[in-house]
């Protein structure tokens, strides 16, 4: 275990720690003498302190120590923007960039990736420069999409990483634990902050069986989000095991642990195996596969190990699932899926299918996608709906090109566009279908919620396997259903699909294609970061107030918020993608899809101070314009979603003192925190319903300590005698000085001055 094994190619000096793992886990086995998980083995060997350590599953806050931390530019911006005014020379944890998320998808790669480059400029500037100042490596446009990039170089068995994107869990797939966390995380690891988190519950999916014909590993995934729900994994660790984890491709599991994020787990993990062994030599990176190796008996569980809850699978009975519409849990297998469309009404033709994504790309899936596409077109027949093809990396982009996939998947009429993430974060320029116009569409990607992926509310969007997408793109029919039904051939003769077939791994070797990574210089002391005051894009941050000790009063409401509030609702993505690095122009979208419970309707809410009628944002500013501090209440699970730290920071920015719901997703709760802001739970959940928009309230902020809820007073708006409500919180005592001194990075800038 004392070899020494760099933990990426691209890297010089930043070794796989076995041998220390091993002492950590050594010191906690002895202190909780019981079996262990593999999360846990993972958790517990990356603590900062294994000896005084508090463990105990789903109570005490794990301080880790984790190996990387990787960014998306979307949310690098913000990240590095913060990072900056803790006035480092260098990132302490080594850390990566990566250009995905503001490419839009219009007419095809090459166009679309030249627009993206004029339209982002300043900000691929921005980040390009900072990278290089502060040693981090930078993936360029074009390089493909930050999970499929860290699994190709960067993921490791046993290894710990955090990543400012929701769908960082992927990399389990090559037995990472891999966390999505908001940048604020990000920035305490890049300044050598250990990072918090809440101790896991794991929930233990064992697979039997085998996979076959139309079920791909997607479904796996479909199934267990069917099983627990959008909120089922909420502060657990989904962990795989049992002898069916051997039945499929590396590729395959980090697809499943990818979509893990959509049940809300705080990652997903699969055991180290063969697989994932021939995945790391494919990759240029058998050195580690042997590394691991060496280690094998602490990257899977214990035997005897035991779950907080436990989930079988037959993966011989397993069907093929389609997902959706409006939420990634309704699951409906492929049986049953067309009475489904009928009962439910949804618009029956499918006008666009779109395989790829970080996903659902692999050289697996688009090998099996293009067998299907390629059996269509010996019928002589093509795909009846629009199909697009996003490769998850120029890496895969090469290899389908050099291997044929990619031709076969235009000739089928697919339209190939750039190696980022496009339609699926909403940066799609649609003009199939006008706004508002019902329609379906069917991917591959992990997320479906309302607008996601074109803007359009209408918009039934389904997600399913790469290959029932292909299937069903053909019929261009949502009822078609590949393993009963069969398709005209050019001549009018009927014939069935044949399952999809394709290799795990590209024979020839992976072609690494166009070279689109920049290694921080050596001499990093010249390098001058990019930002223009007068940019609309890029702000330099200016450190909130702190709390001035007092209890609020006199409150106003600015949103009931009622039902589903994802991030999305809360910091909407799509065209507001550009803002992310200029805090106040990007606070315009500020809850502007969540739903108001006084009207149904959203981005209209009541001014309480002139009784207007406006937009939400336009009446925060006019509160804080005012100095009067005010609260959002919130429904169950409220900033469920992604993990972007935008949907803290307008509140915050805009004067907002407390979010109060029934419940929150985790990592909007910790954003939350890290801005300074409090996040509380009504105690009784019941309460929500007592409180009406109109109302006032008193926030009892000098009551907060750990453990203990807070009073909050109610002043009803019909005169009625005021109440009070208890509101619980989850913060520590480190968490309760961010929001003494304002925030996490105030507090930070104090420590380190003092
Ligand atoms: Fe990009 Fe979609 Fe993957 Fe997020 S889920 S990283 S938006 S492709």
């Amino acid at each position: 275990l004392t070899k020494k094994v760099e933990m990426t190619n691209w890297e010089k000096g930043h070794y796989i720690n076995y041998a220390g793992m091993n002492e950590n886990l050594n010191i906690v086995r002895s202190r909780l003498n019981r079996p262990l998980t593999y999360a846990e083995k993972i958790l517990y060997s990356h603590l900062d302190d294994p000896h005084g350590q508090d463990i105990e599953r789903g109570k005490s806050y794990l301080k880790l120590r984790p190996d990387r931390v990787a960014c998306q530019d979307a949310t690098a911006q913000m990240a590095i923007l913060q990072f900056m005014s803790a006035g480092m020379p260098s990132v302490a944890t080594p850390t990566t960039v990566h250009c995905d998320h503001l490419i839009e998808a219009q007419v095809g790669g090459e166009k679309d990736l030249e627009r993206a480059y004029n339209i982002n400029k300043e900000v691929y500037d921005f980040l390009s420069t900072s990278c290089a100042k502060y040693n981090i490596g930078f993936w360029k446009p074009g390089s493909g999409i930050i999970h499929q990039i860290v699994l190709e170089n960067y993921a490791f068995p046993g290894g710990l990483m955090i990543g400012t994107d929701s769908h960082t869990p992927n990399a389990g797939g090559l037995g990472m634990c891999a966390v999505g966390v908001g940048g604020a995380d990000a920035v305490d690891v890049m300044a050598n902050l250990p990072w918090e988190v809440k101790a896991p519950k794991i929930i233990g999916v064992k697979l039997t069986g085998k996979l076959s014909g139309w079920t791909a590993p997607k479904d796996i995934i479909l199934k267990v989000a069917g099983i627990l729900t959008v909120k089922g994994g909420t502060g657990a660790i989904v962990e795989y095991h049992g002898p069916g984890v051997n039945s499929f491709s590396c590729t395959g599991m980090a697809t499943i642990c990818n979509m893990g994020a959509e049940i809300g787990a705080t990652t997903s993990v699969f055991p180290f195996n063969d697989r994932m062994y021939d995945y790391l030599a494919a990759t240029k990176r058998q050195h580690i596969g042997d590394f691991a190796r060496s280690y094998a008996a602490e990257l899977r569980e214990d035997e005897g190990a035991e779950y907080d809850e436990f989930i079988e699978i037959n993966l011989d009975e397993l069907e093929p699932h389609i997902n959706g519409p409006f939420t990634p849990d309704l699951a409906t297998p492929l049986s049953k899926f067309k009475d489904a469309v009928k009962e439910n009404k949804w618009p029956e033709e499918m006008k666009v299918g779109l395989i790829g994504s970080c996903t659902n790309s692999s050289y697996e899936d688009m090998s099996r996608a293009a067998s299907i596409a390629r059996d269509a077109l010996d019928h002589g027949i093509k795909s009846k709906s629009l199909f697009t093809v996003t490769p998850g990396s120029e890496q895969i982009r090469a290899t389908i090109e050099r291997d044929g996939q990619l031709q076969t998947l235009e000739e089928f009429g697919g339209m190939v566009l750039a190696n980022a993430c496009g339609p699926c974060i909403g940066q799609w320029s649609r003009t199939d279908v006008k706004k508002g116009e019902a329609n379906s569409i069917v991917c591959s990607y992990n997320r479906n919620f309302t607008g996601r992926n074109d803007a359009n509310p209408a918009t039934h969007s389904f997600v399913t396997s790469p290959d029932l997408v292909v299937a069903l793109a053909i019929a261009g029919d949502l009822k078609f259903n590949p393993i009963t039904d069969t398709l005209k051939d050019k001549d009018g003769n009927d014939f069935k699909l044949k399952p999809p077939t394709g290799d795990g791994l590209p024979k020839l070797g992976y072609d690494a294609g166009r070279d689109t990574y920049q290694a921080p210089p050596e001499d990093r002391s010249q390098v001058s970061v990019a930002v223009s005051p007068t940019s609309d894009r890029l702000q330099i941050l200016e450190p909130f107030d702190k709390w001035d000790g007092k209890d609020a009063t006199n409150l106003p409401i600015l949103i009931k918020a009622q039902g589903k509030t994802t991030t999305d609702h809360i910091s909407m993505a799509g065209p507001w993608l550009k803002y992310r690095g200029h805090l106040d122009n990007i606070s315009n979208n500020m809850l502007i899809g969540a739903i108001n419970a006084a009207n149904g309707e959203a981005n209209k809410v009541k001014n309480q101070e002139t009784g207007d009628v406006d937009a939400v944002p336009a009446v925060a500013r006019d509160y804080k314009k005012r100095g009067i501090k005010w609260v959002v209440i919130g429904d169950w699970n409220y900033g469920e979603g992604s993990s972007r730290e935008h949907a803290a920071l307008e509140p915050r920015h805009l004067g907002g003192l407390a979010i109060i719901t029934r419940s929150f997703a985790r990592i909007h709760e910790t954003n939350l925190k890290k801005q300074g802001m409090l996040p509380l739970t009504f105690s009784n959940p019941e309460d929500y319903d007592k409180i009406k928009p109109d109302d006032r309230v008193d926030i009892k902020a000098t009551e907060l300590a750990v453990g203990k809820p807070i009073t909050m007073v109610v002043h009803p708006a019909d005169g009625g005698k005021p109440f009070e409500v208890k509101l619980s919180h989850t913060f520590n005592e480190s968490q309760l000085e961010w929001f003494v001194n304002g925030s996490a990075l105030n507090t930070m800038a104090k420590k380190a001055a003092s």
